[in-house]
């Protein structure tokens, strides 16, 4: 079936039976005007320009598509080409929605953001997007999580972010996002709630992946430009919810010749294997229709909606939800879904390192080893891979635990 990004959603944010905003009538009514608002200003000129200049000035984009000339040779089968989402400023296409949310916030007379993060990356994204729009900043982060990613805590302190430890539960991303909505439920008038991914009620899917629409953009032209006009074969991406995916895939979806694969978190399992409950994070293979976050989407969920435990190397996939527009890509078979175990995103992880001297980050290394592993039977294809961030907080980790 032919998708157009530009159709999608309708005009109560959804795509097919997924999306949507299940929140409190007074709730509800917020994300309301904040959808019209958005939907207002998505396409004027003033705020098209500003965005850019900040993309251009402070990210560093456009980031550069790199030929993974020397993986490619090692593998012998299809050429591997690299989005190189690392290189934006703070390490990741994070920053993509991060700065354009704090633009909107801004535009919309808002003057504190509160959001939640699991292994930091959006808390450190947004704790920049705050310095550099003059906001307040509060993070809300796990306590086991704010152990083990302790540089990140560092690095928003270091930017004027407040950070709020939660003890609750688990101590992971789950139990932030309780606390810090339930705060931002208490002040909402004042503040800005940026969801880290492309999930969430509605109009917020959809404002990330056109916030996101940039790499899939640029990486269209740079990948023409350096093949004499051509198209890659087969485009990829990790999805935890969906960001870095749906802003690469959004700018080849439209032909229908090239295909679309999403990596998503096999964590401690096998292929083939009977489902583990704890041990993966993905929810496009063992996930069910759920309403879960105030939106309809697959989850890892009990039929009410509680979220089940999650589980992946990767801290960024290490999350029970899946995008609403992923979820139906998936359901009409635009986009096809591969898990990928902690193993083989280590062993992507060492691999690209070593061949090109790039070390990814763990959520990026899914993509990549799903590319390595079709590489080999596809010769004479071209692979474009979202290399959504780098590694380096991940060294420490992988060094402890899988060193080689
Ligand atoms: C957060 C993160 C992801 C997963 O989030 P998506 O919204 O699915 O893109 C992937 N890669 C990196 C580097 C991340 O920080």
């Amino acid at each position: 079936m032919k998708y157009s990004i530009n159709d999608f959603p309708d005009k109560n944010g959804f795509y097919g039976k997924y999306g949507g905003s299940f929140l409190s009538p007074e709730m509800n009514e917020e994300f309301q005007r904040i959808n019209d608002f958005y939907q207002r200003i998505r396409n004027d000129a003033e705020f098209i320009d500003e965005l850019k200049y900040i993309r251009k000035h402070y990210q560093g984009r456009p980031t550069p598509i790199t030929f993974a000339k020397n993986l490619t040779d090692k593998l012998g089968g299809a050429a591997i080409y690299l989005k190189r989402e690392d290189l934006n400023h703070t390490g990741a296409h994070k920053l993509n929605h991060a700065m354009a949310y704090g633009l909107v916030a801004k535009k919309m007379g808002k003057t504190k953001i509160i959001a939640d993060t699991g292994a930091g990356q959006h808390g450190v994204a947004m704790a920049a997007a705050a310095a550099y729009f003059g906001m307040e900043c509060d993070i809300y982060m796990g306590k086991i999580d704010a152990e083990k990613e302790a540089p990140n805590v560092d690095r928003m302190k270091i930017m004027g972010t407040n950070v709020i430890v939660v003890e609750d539960g688990a101590g992971k991303l789950i139990d932030a996002a309780a606390a810090s909505f339930a705060a931002y439920e208490k002040d909402y008038e004042r503040c800005f709630y940026p969801i880290g991914s492309a999930l969430g009620p509605a109009p917020i899917p959809q404002m990330v992946r056109d916030f996101q629409s940039i790499v899939g953009k640029e990486a269209r032209e740079q990948f023409a430009e350096m093949t004499d006009g051509k198209m890659p074969n087969k485009v990829i991406a990790v999805v935890g919810g969906g960001s870095n995916a749906m802003g690469l895939f959004s700018g080849f979806i439209d032909n229908d010749d090239i295909e679309l694969l999403a990596a998503e978190a096999l964590g401690k399992m096998r292929e083939g294997e009977e489902e583990r409950v704890g041990e993966h994070a993905a929810t496009a293979t063992f996930g069910e229709f759920r309403t879960m976050s105030g939106f309809k989407s697959l989850a890892l969920a009990e039929e009410d909606g509680t979220p089940k435990p999650a589980y992946s190397v990767a801290s960024g996939l290490d999350y029970p939800g899946l995008g609403p527009e992923l979820a139906y890509l998936k359901e009409i078979g635009r986009i096809k879904f591969n898990a990928i175990n902690d193993e083989e995103a280590i062993d992507a992880f060492y691999d690209l390192s070593k061949a090109e001297g790039i070390i990814p980050a763990l959520e990026s290394s899914h993509a990549l080893a799903l590319a390595m592993k079709m590489a080999p039977s596809h010769p004479g294809e071209t692979f474009l891979v979202n290399l959504s961030g780098r590694g380096d907080k991940d060294i420490e980790f992988v060094l402890n635990n899988f060193d080689k």
